[in-house]
């Protein structure tokens, strides 16, 4: 306790008061104890003021007591013994007194002191508990406010704090769990095996560093949910080192697990795609470094992945393209934009293929390109496709051309006949009576007609052969049989021609399984070209041969020759090579092509053989040879004609010209006739005439030839009649309608007089 008062003063005063004091008290005191209210000055001052101010008091207290207490009074001089010795008293009590008050005051001072000191750590102590209460709020909330969650335990592993996210995954509070053992509270397996995984806390405490969990960890929780984490513990240290505990921090990671499994799936999907497509394909980082290829690649270009990465993948590439594919490649990579490319690339064999190569760029969500994925199509089959697409429509335009040259040629030669036909008519009108000139005029008009009919049936057979319908009526035929047929059928033009005509047929049977007519057609047709493309007075030659199991026919001509460059397309449909010649017969292009299709059918191969214009030619026939040994068939009994003995004949044709015609023919050889020319008059007529024979066009007004025929099979006088089917069509359908129909016999018009003929002969023989 301080004094604002001045100690010295406070002293002097006290003095003054004491002496005045004793003063006063001199009554009742007299001459004893002259000091002692100065004694107590004295201890007033060295109470309050302490040592200094205690000894000014007892100086000045001696001065002032010999002064005005001591007798002489008003004199410093001492008069006795006894107040010297007074003096002395005081002057020694004086100075215990102050000694006293002076340790008294020491160890005041000194109890002042502990006591701020013990104020000053009472203060500092209670500040230090703050700050440790507020950190311990702040860690809880710290902890509280973390996203993964967090376990930490003492070093025996048990556990001494969870943060609310550990509680929800672990399915434990705080208070149930505090004080187990971790092993409890954070049970984990390895998600496959499904064995336990020892907890990294135990590790972190035993090696005091902090440990990563192993992958693919399960937690799992006290109700039983199951999650993959992700975590990792670190011991806790005292600030000297000692470790305290640990720390034990993990995340629920389903979703990244999820997205990973996504992520995994979608590249396996990637891998699988590009594994399957048949292109090569491959993938390069944002700077060309191409860092994958598929399967495909390695397997064409026979290479590894060593050798193609980064830009490895020159070496298969032909050293004339590469510049313009790395200048392309690397302004794609400048640019990010893609490309489409064709060049070719090296097979392990060392063969190069033509490849559309295709580049695109894989972009992230910026738009930054991240990747290249390209990928190479052999486009060898495209390239073959094209050529031969090329090839095809060059073949087509080609046939087209000569579909168009047909059409003219065929109407020129279907015109052709009819001017001599008309002359022919003409001729006959005026020269009644004059056989000769009849005869010669009817021999003319047999020829043109025979001419157009022959051009009328190629074109029927090729259409049948076109549409697969032609079929061959095959029996065991004599080739010398079928070879005299053909001569049979051209010698009138050989003749004409004056060509000299050689033949070397063997006296063999030499059989085929054929179609007379149709191999005697072939041969026809070769005979006919033979005498056609050979100037007058050539020389025709024909020859059959046995090889081995075949037959081989030539027929050889020393006639125009065919150019080497013509030869192959000789057997083409509507194929003609002179058709500037005029001395030709005409002819509509088709011939050749129809022989080589019969030939084909009866299993057989023709070859045209030329050493160039006007080098003659040679067309050999390979036809294979019928085995069973049997000899060649009897010419048949119906080829011989004889003469039709009177029928009752009824005609039906809506074409009154044919009907007319056809009737008065009949007529003429001695038949009885009838004519009607639609179906119901037909079947009319038949009713009241009884025929034996009806010839019925099928195509009629009022009721179609078939309908009239079955009509009459109905009736009971219609049951013998010999039906024939008389059409412009010869197809095995129409043959098998009439058949259906109740028809007896079909004929294909116009109806050849030797055929009709010969049927209605086998007609009266019948009935005879
Ligand atoms: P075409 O009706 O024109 O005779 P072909 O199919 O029979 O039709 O013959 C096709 C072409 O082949 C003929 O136009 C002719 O140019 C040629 N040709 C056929 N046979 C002979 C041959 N013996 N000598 C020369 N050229 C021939």
């Amino acid at each position: 306790m301080r004094s604002s008062l001045n100690p010295y003063l406070v002293s002097l005063a006290a003095v003054a008061v004491a002496v005045v004091v004793r003063v006063l008290l001199d009554p009742v005191l007299n001459d004893r104890f002259p000091v002692i209210t100065l004694l107590l000055a004295v201890s007033v001052a060295a109470r309050y003021g302490g040592t200094r101010p205690g000894l000014l008091a007892l100086l000045v207290g001696g001065g002032a007591a010999k002064f005005f207490l001591l007798a002489p009074r008003g004199h410093f001089a001492i008069a006795g013994a006894d107040d010297q010795v007074g003096l002395a008293l005081y002057g020694v009590c004086g100075f215990a007194l102050i000694a006293m008050f002076a340790s008294w005051r020491k160890a005041l001072q000194e109890a002042d002191r502990q006591r701020l000191d013990l104020e000053r750590e009472v203060t500092t102590r209670r500040a230090t508990e703050q700050t440790l209460a507020e950190q311990a709020e702040h860690l809880q909330t710290t902890l509280a406010s973390i996203g993964d969650a967090v376990i930490t335990t003492d070093v025996d592993a048990r556990i001494t704090n969870m943060n609310a996210v550990a509680e929800s995954l672990t399915a434990w509070t705080t208070a149930d769990a505090m004080g187990h053992p971790l092993d409890v509270i954070f049970r984990i397996v390895n998600e496959t095996t499904r064995l336990t995984v020892e907890s990294p806390v135990k590790r972190a405490l035993a090696q005091g560093a902090i440990v990563g969990l192993a992958n693919h960890t399960v937690l799992l929780a006290k109700d039983g949910t199951e999650r993959p984490i992700d975590d990792s513990a670190a011991p806790i240290r005292r600030t000297d080192g000692v470790i305290l505990g640990c720390v034990l921090v993990f995340r629920d990671i389903s979703e990244r697990h999820q997205q990973q499994a996504a992520l995994e799936e979608r590249e396996r999907q990637f891998h699988t795609l590009a594994e399957s497509i048949p292109q090569l394909a491959w993938m390069a980082h944002a700077d060309g470094h191409i860092f994958w290829y598929n399967r495909r690649w390695f397997d064409y270009t026979g290479t590894t992945l060593e050798q193609m990465e980064g830009w490895g993948w020159q070496i298969v590439h032909d050293p004339l393209e590469l510049p313009k594919i790395l200048a392309r490649w690397q302004a794609c990579i400048a640019t990010g934009t893609g490309f489409d490319m064709t060049f070719p690339l090296k097979a392990k064999d060392g063969q190069f293929r033509p490849f559309l190569t295709r580049v695109e760029p894989v972009r992230d969500a910026t738009g930054q390109v991240v990747r290249w994925f390209g990928t190479n199509t052999d486009i060898t089959a495209q390239s073959l496709n094209e050529e031969a697409l090329r090839h095809l429509s060059a073949k087509l335009s080609d046939a087209d051309r000569r579909k168009d040259e047909f059409l003219a040629t065929l109407a020129h030669e279907l015109r052709n006949p009819l001017a001599p036909l008309r002359n022919g008519l003409q001729v006959m009108a005026l020269a009644r009576g004059q056989d000769k000139v009849l005869e010669q005029t009817r021999l003319m008009m047999e020829r043109q007609l025979t001419q157009m009919v022959r051009l009328i049936d190629d074109l029927m057979d090729v259409s049948r052969i076109t549409r697969g319908h032609l079929e061959l009526r095959k029996e065991r035929v004599s080739v010398p049989a079928v070879l005299h047929n053909a001569l049979d059928a051209c010698r009138p033009l050989i003749e004409e021609m004056g060509h000299a005509l050689t033949i070397t047929v063997p006296e063999l049977p030499l059989m085929v399984d054929g179609d007379m007519t149709r191999l005697s057609q072939v041969f026809i047709n070769l005979l006919n070209n033979a005498a056609k493309y050979s100037d007058p007075g050539g020389r025709i030659h024909l020859q059959a041969t046995q090889h081995g199991s075949d037959v081989l026919v030539r027929v050889t001509d020393a006639g125009i020759g065919i150019a080497a460059d013509q030869l192959p397309r000789i057997f083409d449909m509507f194929a003609q090579v002179h058709q500037s010649l005029e001395k030709s017969q005409g002819g509509l292009g088709i011939g050749l092509a129809l022989t080589k299709r019969l030939v084909e059918m009866h299993g057989g191969s023709i070859e045209a053989l030329s050493q160039g214009p006007g080098h003659g030619s040679e067309f050999v026939v390979r036809l294979p040879v019928f085995s069973d040994g049997v000899s060649p068939d009897q010419p048949r009994p119906d080829e011989k004609t004889s003469a039709v003995e009177s029928l009752r004949i009824l005609v039906v044709d809506d074409n009154h010209d044919s009907a007319d015609s056809l009737a008065t023919m009949l007529r003429m050889m001695g038949n009885d006739t009838r004519t009607a020319y639609d179906g119901k008059a037909g079947v009319g007529v038949a009713e009241s005439f009884r025929p034996d024979v009806i010839m019925f066009d099928i195509g009629l007004p009022t009721l179609n030839g078939y309908e009239a025929g079955r009509r009459i099979r109905e009736q009971s006088w219609g049951q013998h009649v010999v039906l024939i089917a008389m059409t412009g069509f010869g197809q095995d359908d129409d043959r098998r309608r009439s058949v259906d129909a109740g028809f007896d016999h079909h004929l294909v018009k116009p109806v050849d007089s030797h055929t009709l003929l010969t049927l209605l002969a086998g007609v009266s023989g019948a009935m005879g």
